[in-house]
């Protein structure tokens, strides 16, 4: 009998001391993860990307956003064989191909822009793309009659988009498309999807220069965002931005290029020449509410020149643009002039073109 008490009073004694332990690391986990700010860094979709979440949860949602990140480009990358955009472009000419939901969303919306920007953005760059491969270990510039042959292929207006069974394709053989100017937009606002479903309320999502700040900073004040300085290596700005919901998405020619002979050959192709961009914008940054937006905008008016580019952005509701030109010039559309500071003396801040 004695025993009996002995043996359950030790017992009971164990399972208060176990009740306790819990409790304890449950309430330190939670006073640590309500003040913890979790960064993470990896390599996808070709880029570094750097994800930002303050609060609770935010392991959890990082490892989605991975996850999310990882099937987009498993269904995107022309860089993977059986990719729903490789399966596209194998068969192009032949046949039709059903695609994902993510994958018709994004080419639709690239057409969207190739007509908006009046075929400078053109997601059938890829012949022309691939002929130059900037941005992998073996650049090169091809040659004229190379760049005249493919360019032949390039033609927005030549992509089959069917609504109702889901398929995408290519009217002529060997054209090819590349979602490699629009892919990283539509990657930051499923982010933001991953990151507000998990009740997120302040985070930074970096995808390789492609930003979108998800609520104000912890502390309440909003995000600042640095604008590159073209004419430096990464790190350096030349102004800043303040937002919070916002994407601020930047095409630049010091993004990836090669140097030959002195020249430099940036990844930003006109598909009217099938050389480098040579408008007299070198840096082109689009703040809007979707990413996809941004990202679709900001090749295309990279491209277009500064005259056009301004009218194109003044005349998109919700959307604004710094634009950075050769001569140090910065302009800055109306909606955000309040919200941007030029940091670094040497560029000139211009009201008007
Ligand atoms: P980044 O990928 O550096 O963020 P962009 O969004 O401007 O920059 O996309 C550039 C990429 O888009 C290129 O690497 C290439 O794959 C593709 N591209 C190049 N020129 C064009 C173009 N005129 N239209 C559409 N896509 C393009
Ligand atoms: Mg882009």
């Amino acid at each position: 009998m004695i025993r009996l008490i002995q043996q359950n009073v030790f017992l009971g004694i164990i399972i208060v001391a176990i009740i306790i332990a819990m409790t304890t690391y449950f309430i330190n986990k939670n006073a640590k993860e309500s003040e913890e700010t979790i960064v993470r860094e990896f390599y996808a979709l070709g880029t570094i990307i750097r994800l930002r979440v303050d609060g609770k949860n935010g392991e959890e949602a990082i490892q989605e956003a991975i996850d999310r990140l990882n099937v987009i480009e498993n269904k995107m990358s022309v860089f993977k064989e059986y990719s729903e955009v490789s399966m596209i472009n194998k068969n192009a000419g032949i046949s039709s191909q059903e695609v994902s939901t993510d994958t018709y969303f994004v080419i639709k919306k690239a057409v969207k822009y190739s007509i908006l920007s009046e075929g400078t953005f053109d997601p059938t760059i890829r012949p022309i793309v691939s002929l130059w491969s900037i941005g992998s270990d073996k650049p090169r510039i091809p040659s004229k009659s190379e760049i005249e042959r493919n360019l032949k292929l390039v033609n927005y207006e030549d992509i089959i988009l069917d609504e109702k069974s889901y398929s995408i394709g290519l009217k002529h053989a060997n054209q090819a498309i590349d979602v490699g100017g629009i892919a990283k937009g539509y990657a930051a606002d499923e982010v933001n999807k991953v990151f507000k479903n998990r009740k997120i309320k302040s985070a930074l999502i970096d995808l390789g220069g492609n930003i979108y700040a998800l609520g104000a900073k912890p502390d309440k004040t909003l995000w600042n965002v640095g604008i590159q300085n073209p004419f430096n290596t990464r790190g350096e700005y030349i102004g800043v931005i303040s937002v919070k919901n916002k994407s601020i998405v930047t095409s630049g020619n010091y993004e990836r290029y090669f140097t030959k002979e002195g020249k430099i050959y940036h990844h930003i192709i006109d598909p009217k020449t099938g050389y480098p961009s040579e408008s007299e914008i070198i840096s082109s940054t689009i703040i809007s509410d979707h990413s996809i937006d941004g990202d679709g905008l900001s090749t295309g008016v990279y491209i277009m020149g500064l005259e056009k580019s301004v009218k194109l952005i003044q005349s998109l509701k919700g959307i604004d643009a710094i634009f950075i030109t050769k001569n140090k010039e910065v302009y800055v559309t109306s909606g955000i002039k309040n919200n941007f500071k030029i940091t670094n003396i040497e560029f000139i801040y211009k009201d008007n073109i």
